[in-house]
């Protein structure tokens, strides 16, 4: 029996203080002791157990910056509705960068990696002792707390991004990207020289759920060509890769 409603554990002393943790797991028992261990140490911890659920919560604290937001998620693996994987996936396409701690009851190196490849930040086998996850949470909001530094300007040659903006420069001039045109422009200006397949351009611009074919992928790039270069149809910036996909710079 699970609820998909949150529950707030609250300790008065650690309101507008401390960090706000999400738990996502869909064991009552193993929720409740996460929460309330970690409210023992001071957080604000909200449980929730189910994949849906968690997602809303975060969509939620998103969308009211400042107040209540989430600095943390702890993540079981194998959940109903939607599994951790799928969660991280979704947050990691969609930019959230709030550190994830996976939980899993599998321990192959094999779930390991994959957890970390789509985007957790740390791994943790059960069954695990509390002092354990709660040191792996206080070292995760550490580290994140100092990597809180402004985002880049990615450049090069004419082209200059202003990420946080959300504006581009070409030859000094400012250019208006689609959504997509810019995320595409961000990934290849983050990763210059780099080929790309459009498989890979689809997965990272579009999302692992995009119905469609790889031709939606050229013709993004042909309008990006068209607001980029000085002439479309000898690119300079983005190169095609006969066979291979395409390349920035
Ligand atoms: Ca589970």
């Amino acid at each position: 029996m699970y609820t998909s409603e949150p529950v707030q554990y609250t300790s008065k002393a650690s309101i507008n203080t401390t960090n706000r943790i999400l738990v996502v797991e869909d064991e009552e028992l193993i929720r409740e002791t996460i929460a309330l261990a970690l409210e023992g140490e001071g957080y604000v911890a909200m449980a929730v157990a189910d994949g849906r659920a968690a997602l809303e919560c975060l969509a939620n604290s998103e969308s009211n910056s400042g107040e209540n937001t989430f600095d943390l998620v702890v993540l079981d693996l194998m959940l109903p509705q939607i599994n951790g994987l799928d969660i991280c996936r979704l947050l990691r396409y969609q930019g959230n960068p709030i550190p994830i701690l996976i939980l899993s009851a599998k321990g192959s190196e094999t779930d390991r990696v994959l957890g970390l490849e789509v985007g957790a930040d740390d791994y943790l086998t059960k069954p695990f002792s509390m002092r354990e996850l709660v040191a792996r949470c206080r070292a995760l909001l550490r580290r994140q707390r100092l990597s809180v530094t402004p985002e880049p300007i990615l450049e090069y040659k004419d082209i200059t991004m202003y990420p946080q903006e959300c504006r581009v420069l070409v030859r000094g001039e400012e250019v208006n990207l689609s959504p997509k045109e810019f995320r595409l422009l961000e990934l290849f200006m983050s990763y210059t020289r780099r080929v790309w397949s459009r498989e890979q351009l689809l997965d990272r611009v579009w999302g692992p759920d995009f119905v469609g074919d790889s031709k939606t992928v050229d013709v993004h790039i042909r309008w990006l060509r068209e607001k980029l270069e000085q002439d479309p149809s000898r690119p300079e910036y983005i190169v095609t890769i006969r066979g291979f996909g395409y390349r920035f710079g």
